[in-house]
């Protein structure tokens, strides 16, 4: 499930974010070209120094290109459930690991470059008492006046840092709300389309890779649109919004509802049966079949709302487009059958074959 306009830019703003960073940090230390003081540093200051600071230009390189690379557009998330969104969700935590490790390394400079202040300081009060020292110490001096510059800038590239982190873990967040409201349908709060698509494509993919199979159903209301045309598309709105609550209060926390379009709503039961996907429908159908609906305030009544509903398992080798035609066909049968009814393919049960609906007996209620 992809979001893409939304998802492309927050990453290139996260990485151009990591490279304004990281930019600062190089220029930061850069900027500190040493006039004759770096000069002579250069045979005082321990070799590991300049070392460690080249590889701190080539690590901060390295995980920013890192970063760059795993920002590249790929199919995004939301819902949080989906294995996009967990893919998404990985990524984002490895930023802001890098991040933290870059702030990590820096720090760690800071310190080094601490303790390396105080030898300078005890090399100047060593110079101190030697007579014929005049220019060393004056380099030394330098030294350490440069040395503050230096660590001042570096704690500054640290907050920078630090600030630039907060700004992309917001960015996440607002990202990940409006991702989940691009899968949300406005009418009825439930999944949309896309959050089915994203959903039903995972459960495929599970089933190929893990022989885990699933169950869908399709579920239309009947005559919905006598409900539009008599008592006009408000009452319509609502009563999508109320078929789908029932719909999502009366399935399992792992099965998945969404808006399939129009007044046609759809649900997978992943692991399941058939013939518990079956009644878990049924068990819907007859709860809406119960209901008289009444129009408020006015106390209009509307009556009794029906659904069809069609339901298949996920054949051994089946690709999700033929699943999908397969119910789709279904649910035309329901429809056919004069309503109200659920529809279920029993040739791919996964049940127990007593239990499994014989073709005659396709039509579970009517
Ligand atoms: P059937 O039993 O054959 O399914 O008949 P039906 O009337 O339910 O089906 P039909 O396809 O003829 O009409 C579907 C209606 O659903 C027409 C359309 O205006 C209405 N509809 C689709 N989306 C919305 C929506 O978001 N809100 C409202 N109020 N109505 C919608
Ligand atoms: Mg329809
Ligand atoms: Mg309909």
């Amino acid at each position: 499930m992809n979001v893409p306009g939304l998802r492309s830019n927050a990453r290139a703003i996260c990485a151009l974010g990591a490279v304004t960073v990281g930019a600062a940090a190089v220029t930061a230390l850069q900027s500190f070209v040493p006039g004759e003081a770096l000069t002579a540093l250069r045979s005082f200051i321990p070799g590991e120094t300049q070392i460690f600071q080249l590889l701190l230009f080539g690590w901060i390189g390295v995980a920013l290109g890192r970063f760059t690379v795993g920002a590249s557009p790929s199919p995004v998330p939301r819902g949080g459930q989906t294995a996009a969104g967990r893919e998404t969700a990985a990524k984002e935590e490895k930023v802001d690991r890098v991040l933290r490790h870059i702030a990590k390394v820096l720090q760690t400079h800071l310190t080094d470059n601490e303790s390396f202040s105080e030898r300078l300081d005890g090399a100047n009060e060593r110079l101190s008492h030697e007579q014929s020292a005049g220019p060393v110490k004056d380099i030394v001096l330098a030294l350490i006046d440069d040395n503050r510059d230096m660590r001042d800038k570096l704690f500054n590239v640290k907050n920078q840092l630090e600030q630039s982190r907060l700004q992309v873990m917001q960015l996440q967040t607002n990202l990940e709300r409006a991702e989940e409201a691009g899968l949300r349908d406005v009418v009825t709060a439930i999944g949309n389309r896309r959050f089915f698509d994203a959903c039903f494509a995972e459960e495929v993919e599970k089933a190929r890779r893990l022989g885990d199979g699933f169950c869908l159903a399709l579920a239309d209301i009947d005559r919905f649109k006598h409900v539009n045309d008599r008592f006009g598309h408000l009452v319509g709105d609502r009563l999508l919004r109320l078929f789908a609550n029932i719909l999502a209060q009366n399935v399992r926390g792992q099965d998945k509802v969404a808006r399939f379009g129009g007044e046609e709503f759809a649900l997978i039961f992943p692991g399941a049966r058939l013939v518990d996907a079956v009644s878990a429908v049924e068990r819907i159908r007859g709860i809406l079949e119960t209901k008289q609906w009444t129009v408020e305030p006015s106390g209009e009544r509307v009556g009794k709302v029906t659904a069809s509903f069609g339901v298949a398992r996920l054949s051994a080798d089946e690709s999700g487009a033929d699943l999908l035609r397969r119910v789709d066909q279904l649910l035309h049968e329901a429809k056919v059958q004069g309503r109200n009814r659920v529809v279920a393919d029993g040739e791919n049960d996964g049940a127990p074959s007593s239990r499994r609906p014989s073709r005659d007996r396709r039509a579970a209620a009517g």
